[in-house]
């Protein structure tokens, strides 16, 4: 570390935290050079990493506007108290469709908030909240949630009303001087509003009609000469209307019940929901990100009775904003429900490599320090995602990464070569995941090519892997599938990426499959050894030597 750089960390402390006590000087001495001082004398490229990460809401999305502000428009009428159309939002996986969402959705509550106007969006993802059960259960703990918290925002408001009312018997003095008044009629205000009143009406008179009139009351009845009056503005008319409203709403805060995650019935947990959103009156924007994930498990009775929840609400409205990475999932759809949510739909292309370099150079500026990036990095990242089907997250992973490489070694530069290498760790991490979660079964196909590619086999054929999978199956006493269940096999690790099976003509002998490995050897290897059953076997070389055997 060198003396500049130590004096920095003694002024600011490592992530640029000031002190926070006058400690006695760090003392400079090699000696005291714990593990992590070497790690933080380089000078760290990153401003803000976490800009960069899949989690963070960018404020700004280039090349979204068309979409976001096509969702704009129809989502406009929430603001207007009218039932927004449903929408249907489609694009491949980083095509920014969670972002633009997201930032509509925040767009929309502050708005509505602005204005006054009760307006809730909730987002779900469908791909990890997957059954009708967990998104009605998810959807009626959010809405009793916020139900909650209107409620005591309404009684700490009535609850300063009745201090503001004590307030002022306390300096008129003598409480039965007051209660001389109370003889008047109620008290009517000519120009009360009410918490939720729209802008455009906030200053028409509201009904006092149906609110609590207890005339037994022996309180104070407000009558309509002083316009300073704490219950001027509300439509309450005595003391005891404010007490009785708080009783009423304490009573409904205490008749939620939450959901529990499994156990109900699924009708019950639908009817919690609905009176959950049915009890204020409001539009709410339900928004199912991965919709397709929800299909595919539960199918579409979800859809179905969020759909036609509208014919049923009385106070509140529901609008639905599905977002969808698979093109076709609404070929799975019943009629009605297709054409429901499908009243609108937005598709979201798949970025070239011009906007995925604008898309980077934006989040960068944030993200890294001045003069962090060598030019050539941000397009390198944005020519890789673009074969990666113009993917933005992909974009952002690469910078990222490519960044983390560079300060691992030390160097103040992102240069290419840490792209290349960025890309080359991404491309790993990917196959490790998939390997790691493959079903045994596929793990031990996999491992019988692996054993036959380590042992130099040209052109595997589909007769050898099965005899060397026969055997670790007999090794590890897991069933044996038959070889017609092993080529399927096969056939999904092609799909996935990781081994590459050609069908070659052998003329009268018919037809067979070469297959090879498309993945790294050394390391796919030792993700399937990571595995307890097949690191179990250890001598696998006589099966490989008895590959010919029948
Ligand atoms: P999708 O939901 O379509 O799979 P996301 O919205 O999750 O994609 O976007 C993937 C990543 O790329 C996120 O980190 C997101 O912030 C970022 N991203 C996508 N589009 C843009 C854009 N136009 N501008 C800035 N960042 C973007
Ligand atoms: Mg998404």
């Amino acid at each position: 570390m060198d003396a500049a750089g130590s004096s920095d960390l003694e002024r600011d402390g490592p992530a640029g935290f000031a002190r926070p006590f006058d400690d006695p000087p760090l003392d400079s001495d090699e000696s005291n050079q714990g593990l992590f001082d070497d790690l933080l004398s380089g000078e760290p490229i990153f401003e803000n990493k976490e800009v960069l990460r899949p989690s963070y809401t960018p404020h700004e999305l280039p090349h979204r506007s068309d979409q976001i502000n096509k969702m704009a428009t129809i989502l406009v009428a929430a603001l207007r108290g009218e039932t927004p159309s449903n929408i249907l939002i489609y694009g491949k996986t980083g095509t920014g469709k969670t972002a633009s969402a997201k930032f509509v959705s925040k767009e929309l509550e502050s708005t509505s908030q602005r204005y006054r106007v009760p307006c809730d969006v909730e987002y779900i993802n469908c791909e990890v909240t997957d059954t009708q059960y967990r998104v009605l259960a998810q959807l009626a703990n959010k809405f009793i949630e916020t139900n909650r918290e209107r409620i005591d925002d309404q009684i700490d408001h009535l609850e300063s009303l009745l201090a503001d009312l004590e307030e002022r018997d306390d300096l008129a003095g003598d409480s039965d001087a007051d209660d001389s008044s109370l003889t008047a009629g109620p008290f009517e205000p000519a120009t009360a509003k009410t918490a939720d009143t729209t802008p455009q009406d906030a200053d028409s008179p509201v009904e006092t009609e149906g609110l609590i009139e207890d005339p037994e009351a022996p309180d104070e009845v407000v009558d309509d000469q002083p316009d300073d009056h704490p219950l001027a503005e509300t439509p309450h008319n005595s003391r005891a209307a404010v007490e009785a409203e708080i009783e009423s709403l304490r009573d409904d805060k205490d008749s939620f019940e939450d959901v529990p995650m499994t156990g109900w019935p699924t009708d019950r947990v639908y009817s919690v929901f609905f009176d959950a959103v049915d009890y204020d009156e409001r539009v709410v924007v339900i928004m199912l990100d991965e919709i397709d994930k929800l299909v595919e498990k539960s199918g579409d009775d979800t859809l179905y009775n969020l759909s036609r929840m509208n014919s049923d609400l009385e106070n509140s409205r529901v609008s639905i904003i599905g977002i969808s990475n698979d093109l076709k999932f609404t070929d799975f759809l019943d009629p009605r429900v297709k054409s429901s949510l499908g009243e609108e739909e937005i598709v979201f292309p798949p970025y070239d490599a011009n906007q995925l370099r604008d898309i980077l150079e934006h989040r960068s500026e944030v993200s890294f320090k001045q003069g962090a990036l060598s030019d050539d990095v941000i397009p390198l990242c944005a020519a890789f995602a673009a074969q990666e089907h113009g993917d933005a997250r992909r974009a952002l992973d690469l910078l990222r990464t490519a960044g983390e490489l560079a300060e691992r070694s030390q160097t103040e530069v992102v240069h290419e070569d840490h792209v290349r290498d960025a890309q080359d760790k991404i491309e790993l991490d990917r196959v490790v995941e998939v390997v790691r979660t493959l079903p045994t079964q596929s793990k031990l196909v996999l491992f019988a090519i692996i054993l036959l590619e380590k042992n130099g086999v040209k052109s595997i054929n589909t007769g050898e892997v099965f005899n060397i999978y026969k055997r670790l199956c007999q090794e590890i006493d897991a069933d044996v599938l038959t070889q017609r269940r092993v080529t399927d096999l096969i056939s999904e690790l092609d799909m996935l990426g990781i081994v590459n099976a050609v069908v070659v003509s052998k003329g009268r002998y018919g037809r067979t499959k070469e297959i090879s490995l498309s993945v790294p050897l050394d390391e796919t290897e030792a993700v399937l050894l990571s595995d307890s059953r097949l690191g179990d076997i250890d001598d696998v070389q006589p099966f490989v030597q008895a590959r010919f055997d029948n």
